[in-house]
């Protein structure tokens, strides 16, 4: 079979020369697309592949309607929002994640943001500690749970909502079960944001949420921006001085929130929360690992698009 790789932004070079490996030594051949500027290179390299590995590149219907002979599509990382399921669904294209394998990588930028943020952005004014704060922890999947583990090693106070856990299955996590979001944005000094993007969490956090928040709260996204309401959240923080918003996925209102907020909003330049070799390796070779096994056994473990 044919394995596309197909990154704008590549894996870090160990990955690649991982993933190849596994690849090749299933029988496979493997090509890679790096650095590409857009569809219409995908398109032309993706006619005969069998299968695609994909970061944060899109795979659109115009993209799978071009690869006739393609059965498998793996994203390297948890969230899948760049990959067209109905379009992949609809020709019977099994559509992958690769859960989990990021997650210590994005729980630590959330830490060292809330930290950032908490130490005034390292100017001179006088910061804060995180010890004996309350962090409350929204979705409680793999990366949530590393934050809520690293928060309490720093002192805080973790609470969780996760609508699809049980309680019991929160407490064995390490943080106590919050039943509303609602009350877990009232009550947490730090909101770490973790839940997909999906249709019924796209622009679910927004004015009334963010307006709800303790006194010097600071609102934390890892996650997408596509989650928060960004007109709600500018009017929240524009109506409240005290609120902070610190941001591993840019809004689009960025420039604007800034001018008018300073220091009180941040985000990275570019998503980096999975950005590290650790990272990408874990996420590239078990994309490869995967496919091979998807081919070898008909494994579908990881499927998304059921
Ligand atoms: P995951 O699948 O392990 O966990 C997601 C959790 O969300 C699950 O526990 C699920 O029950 C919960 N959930 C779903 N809908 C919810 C809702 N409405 N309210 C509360 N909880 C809900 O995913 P993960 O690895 O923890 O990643 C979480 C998200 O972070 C991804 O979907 C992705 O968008 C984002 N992410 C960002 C980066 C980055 O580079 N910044 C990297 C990896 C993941």
């Amino acid at each position: 079979m044919k394995v596309l790789i197909a990154t704008q932004k590549p894996f870090a070079a160990a990955a690649v020369e991982g993933i190849e490996s596994i690849l090749r030594e299933a029988g496979h051949s493997v090509e890679k697309l790096e650095k590409y500027p857009g569809e219409a290179e995908l398109i032309a390299a993706a006619l005969d592949a069998d299968a695609l590995i994909v970061r944060s590149d899109k795979v659109t219907a115009d993209v799978i309607a071009a690869a006739p002979s393609l059965k498998i599509v793996v994203r390297a990382g948890a969230g899948y929002d760049n990959v067209d399921l109905a379009a992949a669904s609809a020709r019977g294209i099994v559509v992958m994640n690769t859960p989990g394998q990021n997650a210590n990588a994005v729980a630590e930028l959330a830490i060292g943001l809330m930290i950032y943020m908490a130490r005034t952005q390292f100017t001179p004014a006088t910061g804060s500690e995180l010890a004996g704060k309350t962090l409350g922890v929204q979705a409680f999947g793999n990366v949530g749970r590393l934050v809520g583990q690293k928060a309490a090693a720093l002192g805080m106070k973790v609470q969780a909502l996760d609508p699809f856990l049980t309680d019991t299955q929160i407490e064995q996590a390490g943080a106590t079960p919050v039943h509303s979001i609602e009350e877990l944005y009232s009550t947490s000094d730090y909101l770490s944001v973790h839940i997909p993007a999906l249709p019924e969490t796209i622009g679910s956090i927004g004015y009334d949420l963010v307006r709800s928040m303790p006194k010097g709260a600071v609102l934390v996204n890892t996650a997408r921006k596509e989650v928060v309401d960004e007109e709600g959240l500018a009017k929240a923080l524009e109506e409240r001085p005290d609120l902070k918003y610190v941001t591993d996925v840019m809004p689009d209102n960025y420039a604007a929130l800034t001018e008018k907020l300073g220091t009180r909003v941040f985000a990275t330049p570019k998503k980096m929360g999975a950005q590290t070799a650790e990272a990408n390796i874990n996420a590239g070779l078990a994309a490869a690992r995967q496919i091979a096994d998807f081919f070898a056994t008909g494994n579908r473990r990881f499927q998304v698009n059921k």
